[in-house]
């Protein structure tokens, strides 16, 4: 392997002075780990597994590459017909657009020479087709719509040279194995192929050897974490909003993104929030797309300070230096504890995933634990103790289901 330390600038990494330049523009003085590991193997067309979440940079660290390929090799020029180059697949459409915007703005001062187009559902699929018009080199799409744009003849994918699947475990998870099977079938056999996953479940595992040859793997979880401390607050049952508002008031967080596990448990905590003199927005599949972008770009500049958020609609989201992420329900699987947490601390940035747990959900959060290779000590919020009975049950080892007796019935009296 190519010895090249974190130090390395991205010129050392193998990029021609015209994306290097474009970088020092934006600012990006030294290459992130992923970047830093990536970028060669990716310039040398080898194949690669990466471990990374989304906030480590690896939008950049595939898509530098692509785009040396495209400038290099005169690829723009051969653009034609309805045929796309370099194909990078993305589970959301929030993903797709900020993928997209990233790609734009690392060849914005090349833009005569290499076109870039998003596709997701959602929207009208018209100017799509449109922008597609003439082909182009790279597609940033969703699944669903890809193949829409594909029956109708708007894109073809035979000549695709490089694939990139971005968050493959969410895109399996989110039920779209089918739509990437069919995908998976129109390309051919020879290419580059590129895989990322925050982590890494048996289907993703299966997914990666099928798919890639003799790849690289370049595996950073670890390196992530360092950038992010996680705390887990033991809280009575009932009290997690009280608790909540508590810890915003108290630490006057910059932007503070909060997970539930329902679209109307977003509404519902919005409005027990704004009881207690906080305003939070909310963020979920019901809101259309104009809604959604005005709710992100109001958070991203400071103005939201609290946003409420479900899964599936948070995902990808990319809000730079996110200082706190709080689990108030927590994720179903342990591997979204995972992508939610990653929203924070990114790109070297310190940040704070922290988790509310009652009793309900004591057994679970240990199980994310396991899963995921922590272990935490479980705290408590000064003025919200838990009581002393449940406490006792939040020591205990993993087995009890059943409530000790009295849980939640006798409520200790506050003082405030
Ligand atoms: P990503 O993981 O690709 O979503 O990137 C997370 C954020 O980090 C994005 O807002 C990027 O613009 C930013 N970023 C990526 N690479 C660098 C870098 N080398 N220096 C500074 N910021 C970066």
């Amino acid at each position: 392997m190519t010895d090249k330390t974190q130090q390395a600038t991205f010129a050392d990494l193998g990029l021609i002075p015209a994306l290097v330049e474009r970088l020092e523009v934006l600012e990006y003085s030294q290459p992130t780990p992923i970047q830093s590991h990536a970028i060669p193997h990716v310039l040398d067309g080898r194949d690669m597994v990466g471990g990374a979440n989304t906030g480590s940079g690896k939008t950049a660290a595939f898509s530098l590459p692509i785009l040396q390929k495209i400038l290099q090799q005169g690829e723009s020029n051969a653009r034609r017909g309805n045929f796309v180059s370099h194909l990078i697949l993305v589970p959301t459409r929030e993903l797709a657009s900020q993928v997209a915007y990233n790609v734009k703005s690392y060849s914005y001062h090349l833009r005569d020479k290499i076109k870039t187009v998003a596709v997701f559902g959602g929207v009208s699929v018209n100017p799509q087709m449109q922008a597609l018009r003439g082909g182009c080199d790279i597609i940033v799409a969703t699944p669903g719509r890809l193949l829409d744009l594909v029956s109708s003849n708007a894109i073809k994918l035979d000549q695709v040279k490089t694939l990139v699947l971005d968050e493959a475990d969410r895109m399996l998870s989110l039920g779209f194995t089918e739509e990437l099977n069919k995908i998976l079938a129109l390309l051919p056999e020879n290419k580059q192929t590129l895989l990322f996953s925050a982590t890494f479940p048996e289907k993703v595992t299966t997914l990666a050897q099928h798919l890639l040859n003799d790849p690289v793997e370049v595996q950073l979880q670890s390196a992530e974490a360092s950038t992010l401390v996680q705390r887990v607050f033991s809280v009575n049952k009932g009290e997690k909003t009280a608790v909540l508002a508590h810890l915003i008031k108290q630490h006057q967080w910059r932007q503070t993104l909060i997970f539930v596990n329902a679209k109307n448990a977003c509404n519902h905590l919005a409005q027990k929030l704004s009881k207690r003199g906080i305003t939070a927005e909310v963020f979920h599949g019901d809101k259309g797309q104009g809604a959604r972008t005005r709710v992100l770009e109001g958070f991203k500049s400071g103005e939201i300070q609290v946003l409420i958020a479900t899964d599936i609609a948070a995902r990808g989201l990319d809000i730079e230096k996110l200082p706190v992420v709080i689990n108030f329900d927590l994720p179903r699987s342990p591997a979204d504890y995972m992508h939610r947490i990653g929203r924070s601390g990114r790109a070297g940035e310190v940040g704070l995933g922290l988790s509310l747990i009652d009793y309900d959900d004591y057994h679970h959060f240990k199980v994310i634990e396991k899963k995921n290779k922590f272990q935490l000590e479980r705290e408590q919020v000064e003025g919200f103790e838990v009581e002393d009975d449940q406490s006792e049950a939040y020591f205990l080892p993993m087995k009890p289901r059943a409530k000790p007796a009295g849980t939640g019935k006798k409520k200790k009296k506050r003082n405030q």
